[in-house]
């Protein structure tokens, strides 16, 4: 079978992708080694510039109706004196983004493949690339497929990225980030996001009544509260969060996520493009991968637009280009977050909290911070 991309995975940056080279007049296959759609019920938070890439690709106004928009973000540190706030009135803005159930994403972009002729191809696994000058072959455990490019949106165990032989550097952050859902009495649109002695905790409303939990905690603990009762749970939960959260009930299982760092050390050659987590996977405390997974749509998706498929060589090197260092630099601010609350020594954190009122009164910094936010 014969096509001008071939998208490997169906998460929601693969099937954002799909869609939007499918408008242009591509022909489009997606892959996914599941036997059926997606429907994830994780929550997720996605910023201003990707909510604008979902209303340009006109899937957005399916997924709005079940969005709940936050408009104040506060960060604050439980062992010293650090408090940091982001308010959406401050930047002239409604919101800062919004809370959404990740399966709905998957699902208004799975349902646009109708309309923009995208073939999809489930229980599909890719165990081979071949490369030759101007195709490349795609063996699946079905069949093969032809296309002029190859997509890797297979998440961060990518075989998109082995198979090329595209290197990368990873390392474990040693959390687990146990993921959850509670009912509560809460009633503003404000993500709450504390730095405990073991891991940052963010509660972040899913409705009026709603909130999802992730909480990346030390190896060491977390699996000591993955074998806690409901009950005994929610009580850590309060305890470590530290703030007064009325009628806190566990709604949902309790989800958990190794923790590691992966950046590829290029995301494009030879006709293969890494989009999202094949190509970068960070920590979870800024709720930015996603985001950062839907800014390499936007830009491939641009390149292939502007150039079309013949000048293979110019949208390889402009995405490099453009991509790379926007997401080493979001993965070194990552870091430096996560080392500088790990960090024991006292000197340290007193720097830190320090470093953090300073940027709660200094509007440029808040500015700054604000923008990694709302567009990266
Ligand atoms: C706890 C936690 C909380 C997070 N919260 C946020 C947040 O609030 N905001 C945010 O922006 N980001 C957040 N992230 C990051 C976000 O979840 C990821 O960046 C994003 O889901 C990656 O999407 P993706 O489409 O690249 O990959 P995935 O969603 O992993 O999709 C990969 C797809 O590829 C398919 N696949 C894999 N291998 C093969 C194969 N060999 N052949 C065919 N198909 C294959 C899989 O079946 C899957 O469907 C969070 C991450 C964690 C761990």
């Amino acid at each position: 079978m014969n096509y001008d991309v071939i998208v490997i995975g169906s998460g929601v940056v693969g099937s954002a992708l799909a869609h939007s080279v499918a408008r242009e007049g591509l022909s489009v296959a997606v892959l996914d080694a599941k036997s059926e759609p997606p429907n994830s019920y994780r929550h997720l938070s996605i910023n201003k510039k990707s909510r604008q890439f979902l209303e340009q690709i006109e899937v957005w106004q399916n997924i709005k109706n079940s969005a709940f928009p936050y408009d104040q973000i506060k960060v604050w540190d439980q062992e010293g004196t650090g408090f940091i706030d982001f308010d959406a009135t401050e930047a002239g803005l409604s919101n800062l983004g919004y809370i959404v159930r990740e399966g709905d994403i998957q699902k208004a972009l799975i349902d646009s493949f109708k309309k923009s002729d995208i073939q999809a191809f489930w229980d599909h696994s890719l165990e081979g690339i071949n490369i030759t000058d101007d195709r490349i072959i795609c063996e699946t455990n079905k069949e093969s497929f032809e296309g002029k490019i190859i997509i890797g949106s297979d998440g961060v165990n990518s075989q998109v990225r082995n198979l090329s032989k595209i290197s990368s550097r990873s390392w474990s952050y040693n959390q687990t980030a146990i993921v959850a859902n509670f009912e509560s009495s809460a009633k503003d649109n404000c993500i709450r996001q504390t730095f405990t002695s073991i891991g940052p905790l963010a509660l972040l409303p899913m409705n009026s009544k709603e909130m999802t939990m992730i909480w990346s905690i030390d190896d060491e603990y977390a699996y000591k509260f993955l074998a806690m009762t409901d009950l005994e749970f929610t009580s850590e939960v309060k305890k470590y969060f530290g703030e007064h959260i009325e009628d806190l009930k566990l709604s949902s299982k309790r989800q958990n996520f190794p923790l590691h760092h992966l950046s590829a050390k290029t995301f494009a050659k030879n006709r293969v493009f890494l989009v999202g987590d094949s190509a970068h996977h960070i920590h979870p405390l800024a709720g930015l991968g996603l985001n950062a997974g839907i800014g390499d749509v936007d830009c491939l998706s641009e390149l292939i637009k502007s150039n079309g498929l013949d000048q293979i060589n110019k949208i390889t090197s402009s995405y490099n280009r453009s991509r790379i260092p926007v997401n080493l630099g979001l993965a070194a601010s990552m870091e430096a977050f996560k080392r500088g609350f790990g960090q024991k020594n006292i000197w340290v954190r007193l720097l830190r909290n320090s470093a953090f009122n300073i940027a709660n009164e200094l509007t440029p910094l808040k500015k700054k911070f604000m923008k990694l936010a709302t567009e990266l």
